[in-house]
């Protein structure tokens, strides 16, 4: 054991402690840091989604460029932001709304030192239905406490999965308290309002209409209609989808 257990911090030598004239004893900038990694670590985000950052962010569109300066914007001013209010990013599968939300985890994380948990819809509602089994290894209170609790949730993937009324309630449950709590919910889906004569399902839908506008309380709408998916769907339907609406991104916030 050295006299200072962390040496490599050349600012503090371990100490985690620095000397400011005027102000006395403060935090050395290093303390922060290993606060933030070790938030980073407990955070869930899964082994392919680790690297990604804004830096990263492959968004040349213009509707891409746009919803990374939102979610950017908010990660800057993060917490200065209206208390409880989170981010609701849509749009088709492979636009990169994860990568966003988690680049936006990142930031709070590591360098606001925010707790924060990343979970997979279906990995959640998975690991709350694993508690009714024989052999649970945990309980539903001890699943929930955390994911309702964190400072920042990210629900990656809302509405994917197959729906039950049961999965509804417990959805509902966790998002309502976190609500009441005025906690940051960051959320992403494939799933858009209902385009009329399309035939797919809405996040409506999926979720319920309670939930839906639940989540319009609490989140600012993040839109995402890629130009290029919409090139490559009409290619490869040789349909026409309505009205071009390729590049829209709406932010009703
Ligand atoms: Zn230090």
């Amino acid at each position: 054991m050295t006299e200072y257990p962390n040496e490599e911090c050349p600012v503090c030598r371990g100490m985690e402690w620095v000397h400011q004239a005027g102000i006395g004893a403060k935090r050395c900038q290093c303390y922060f840091q290993k606060q933030g990694q070790r938030l980073w670590k407990e955070s869930g985000v899964p082994e392919r989604y680790q690297k990604c950052c804004f830096d990263n962010f492959d968004g040349l569109k213009p509707s891409l460029v746009k919803a990374k300066q939102i979610v950017s914007a908010y990660a800057q001013a993060y917490p200065v932001i209206e208390p409880g209010m989170g981010l609701l990013l849509v749009g088709p599968c492979g636009v990169g709304k994860t990568h966003l939300a988690v680049s936006l985890l990142r930031e709070l994380v590591l360098k606001k030192q925010v707790s924060g948990l990343f979970y997979d819809y279906r990995d959640l509602l998975q690991q709350i239905q694993d508690c009714f089994s024989d052999n649970a290894q945990s309980t539903v209170l001890e699943v929930l406490e955390p994911v309702i609790h964190t400072e920042v949730l990210v629900l990656d993937e809302l509405g994917a999965g197959k729906t039950t009324a049961w999965v509804q309630e417990k959805i509902t449950h966790i998002i309502n308290a976190r609500y009441n709590e005025k906690r940051i919910c960051i959320f992403t889906s494939n799933y858009l309002e209902k385009t009329p004569g399309a035939g797919e399902e809405s996040l409506t839908d999926r979720i319920g209409v309670r939930l839906r506008s639940r989540l319009y309380e609490m989140c600012r709408l993040v839109e995402i209609q890629a130009e290029d998916y919409r090139i490559h769907i009409k290619q490869a339907q040789y349909r026409t989808i309505g009205p071009s609406k390729g590049g829209r991104l709406t932010d009703t916030g």
